[in-house]
This record gives structure tokens, C-alpha cells and sequence, in this order.
């Protein structure tokens, strides 16, 4: 791909989702590349908000719950995410945030290979997902045995007699490299053992194929390739073959087969509904159902298949202009191995970022040195790449990064 804007403006006449860009509310002169963090608000989110503060809540009150089907909104919501991540219904709900998925799921997950007492995990896990895996494992009595991610079928190969769940995420926040889901997944079944997904970064812009991978366990957030906005509410997904037999540690009465009875002892729901646990977060719930249609009408694939091409055509532009500027592009330049993100090393990371969103292009940051850049299809153009690369060249280049004011700790910008 020749990596100059002439080229970028055919890529974009030629993108069958250039539309999309009409439907999210970005501010002008902004080069949005942060949707790996933060998806940006698709344009139908606000009125839809106000439906459902000043109508189902402001008018029908208590009745809303029956009237706007609040009662079934983790449920229905879970199966529309499900649907982008190869689920069929019944498998999925939404509700609560991901720390408090990651702990249900992987606690529920042991208790599917009770005797079993190694947990199994990527070393480089977000950090969230190393904490719970650790507490799970002091309460529950099990050990947790951190190893690259690159070997996690030979590990789990080593504890094939004492393994209970290997527990990773689809793709490594740090990188952007997607890892392999069903080889991972196949290795922890032929070891006795579950595999228990965090799919944060895959959802909305990997085609995840939970079924026919045979995962057993997956989590979840919203917020980031999905758009549901800031805090909306994260999922879990469980195969129906383990429904009968899953003992989640959080038993909330919305889980209850007979919430209504208010029985004092705890029967769970048949099928997913078990998942459920407390009163959702309805006003995140229903913004994030609202923000699914846009992706739902691209349809994964496609959107997908931008996302590869739009990387593409970053490295590109990234080893055509920025050669010996002191970047290092980490993510890897065959497609079929990343996520949705371009990440480049560089040792004034936090400054040249600083330097990058004064001039309106926006990426993010994380230790050590590693600035990453999300590549939403459905926001972005070619020519949005182009220019962001360009602004990266010559804020490298002209050393316009000393003088950027940056706040390196303490605040996630
Ligand atoms: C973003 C992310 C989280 C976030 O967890 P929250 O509880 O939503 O803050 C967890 N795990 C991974 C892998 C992530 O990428």
C-alpha cells in the first residue's frame, strides 16, 4: 500500500463503511485512534437517553420495568452481544462491570473441575485480571501459574493432571496481538481443563466465535469497540453445556429462578439467567443497547475486515514516515496476528502523545514506552490515519514534544 494521502483518499472512496462516519458525534478537528479505551458516541445514544430519563423513567416510573422491559434488558443486551461474538442467544448477559465478571466467571469456572487446583494464566494479562485470578485462587484454594501467553498451550500440556482453567485475554491490551483462541482453547480441553476468555479488546472489532471455538467461559466490557459509553456495563458468556452444573459465586436475587417469591434460600434461574445478579445499571444498559445498531448494521465481518486494512495501511505510513524518528512499531504486520490496535514504542512515549492530542490526534499510553493507537472502523478513514501519522512525523521531527505539557501518572487521559 503506497502510505501517502493520495493513496488514502482512493482506499476511502473505494470503503464500503465510509457512511458510519455520520453516525457517532465526534468533535471537529479531532483524530479520534482511542476507541480500544473508549469508543466514541454514536449519534443516536443521546436521544435515546433522554427516552429513557424522561419517559420510562420520568413518566412510567416503577411501571417501566414491565412497560420498557427493563426486567429483561441484561438478557436481551446479552444476546445482541452475543451475536457479535459468535454466541447463540441464551448464553450471554450484561450487567455489572468487568472486575466483577472476571471474578464471577473464572470462581464459576473452578468450580466446574472442583479437585482441580491450577489456574492458568498469561503473564502479560491486564492487571485487573491478574488481581482477581489471585484472590479467586486464595479463596478458592487453587494456585496461579503466569506464563507468556505465546506459551500457554505447552503449560497447559505440563498441568494436564491438576489444571482447572485457563484463563487469557483475546488480545493483549499492551500489543494489540491477538492470540490463538481456538488452539489455546482445544489445549486446555485436552488437559481436563475450561477456558475462560477475557474478550475486552476483541469484542465489537475481532469476529470471536464462542460456539464453534468451544469457549467455555468469556468476559467482557462495552466501552471500548462496542461504544456503549463511559462505564456500560460489561457481559459474561457461558456455554449452555455447563449451565446445569455452574455454581457462580455471586448469587443475587436477579438470578433467583423465583425472584418475585423472595425465597430466603438461593435456587438459580435455569440457563444464563443465573448470570444475572443484582438491579443493572439501566441508564449505562440502555445507552450501550442503543449504541450496538450501528455495529449490528456494518456486521462484524466487515467491520473487521476495515479494521486489518486500516492497520495495514498505519504500518505503512508508519515505516514510510517515521524511519529513524525513534519509533518502533510492536504490533504485528500480519493481520490475521492483531486485534484492532497499532502500537509503536518510542522513550518519550508520554510526551510525543502529549504533543500529538494538542494538535487533535488522540491515542493513549501504557508502560513501558507504548503508544497505542485504536483503529474503530466504522469513525475512521484512511485519511484519518494518514494525517495522524503525519502529525506523530512531525511532532518526532520538529521535537515539538519538549514543550508539550503531559501528565505522566496518576490520571487516565
Ligand atoms: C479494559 C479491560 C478491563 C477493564 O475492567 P473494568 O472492570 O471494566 O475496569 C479488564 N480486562 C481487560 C483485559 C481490559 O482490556
Amino acid at each position: 500500500m503506497r502510505p501517502t494521502r493520495e493513496a488514502a483518499r482512493e482506499l476511502d472512496a473505494a470503503d464500503p463503511l465510509a457512511r458510519f462516519r455520520e453516525e457517532f458525534a465526534l468533535p471537529p478537528g479531532v483524530i479520534y485512534l482511542n476507541a480500544n479505551s473508549l469508543g466514541p458516541l454514536p449519534a443516536a445514544v443521546p436521544g435515546a437517553l433522554d427516552d429513557v430519563a424522561r419517559r420510562q423513567w420520568g413518566e412510567r416510573l416503577t411501571r417501566a420495568w414491565n412497560e420498557d422491559d427493563w426486567w429483561h434488558a441484561g438478557l436481551r443486551v446479552g444476546d445482541r452481544i452475543g451475536a457479535l461474538i459468535g454466541a447463540a442467544p441464551g448464553q450471554t448477559v450484561a450487567g455489572e462491570s468487568t472486575s466483577v465478571q472476571i471474578f464471577n466467571a473464572l470462581a464459576g469456572a473452578a468450580r466446574l473441575r472442583p479437585g482441580r487446583r491450577v489456574v492458568l494464566t498469561d503473564a502479560g494479562h491486564f492487571p485487573t485480571d491478574l488481581y482477581q485470578a489471585k484472590s479467586v485462587a486464595r479463596l478458592l484454594g487453587l494456585t496461579v501459574h503466569a506464563v507468556p501467553a505465546t506459551e500457554l498451550t505447552a503449560a497447559a500440556d505440563r498441568h494436564r493432571r491438576d489444571l482447572a482453567v485457563v484463563f487469557a485475554a483475546a488480545v493483549d491490551y499492551r500489543t494489540g496481538e491477538l492470540w490463538d483462541i481456538p488452539g489455546i482453547t482445544a489445549a486446555a480441553h485436552e488437559a481436563g481443563a475450561l477456558a475462560l476468555w477475557d474478550l475486552c479488546h476483541a469484542a465489537g472489532v475481532v469476529p470471536v466465535r464462542a460456539d464453534a471455538d468451544g469457549i467455555d467461559l468469556a468476559v467482557g466490557c462495552t466501552y471500548k469497540y462496542l461504544g456503549g459509553g463511559p462505564g456500560s456495563p460489561a457481559y459474561l458468556y457461558a456455554a449452555a453445556r455447563h449451565h446445569d452444573a455452574l455454581d457462580l459465586p455471586l448469587t443475587g436475587w436477579h438470578g433467583h429462578a423465583r425472584p418475585f417469591a423472595m425465597e430466603p434460600a438461593y435456587d438459580p434461574a435455569p440457563g444464563i439467567g443465573r448470570a444475572r445478579i443484582g438491579t443493572p445499571p439501566l441508564l449505562s444498559l440502555l445507552a450501550l443497547e442503543a449504541a450496538l445498531a450501528p455495529l449490528e448494521r456494518a456486521g462484524i465481518d466487515a467491520v473487521h475486515a476495515k479494521s486489518s486494512r486500516l492497520g495495514t495501511f498505519f504500518l505503512a505510513c508508519a515505516d514510510a514516515l517515521l524511519d529513524g524518528l525513534g519509533f518502533t512499531p510492536i504490533t504485528p504486520h500480519d493481520p490475521s496476528r492483531r486485534g484492532g490496535q497499532i502500537t509503536l514504542r518510542h522513550a518519550e512515549a508520554y510526551p510525543v502523545m502529549a504533543a500529538s492530542k494538542e494538535r487533535g490526534v488522540i491515542g493513549d499510553v501504557r508502560p513501558p514506552e507504548l503508544l497505542r493507537f485504536g483503529l474503530g472502523a466504522l469513525h475512521l478513514s484512511h485519511t484519518d490515519v494518514f494525517d495522524a501519522v503525519e502529525t506523530l512525523r512531525e511532532v518526532a521531527a520538529g521535537g515539538a514534544y519538549r514543550e508539550a505539557r503531559f501528565q505522566p501518572r496518576g490520571v487516565v487521559t
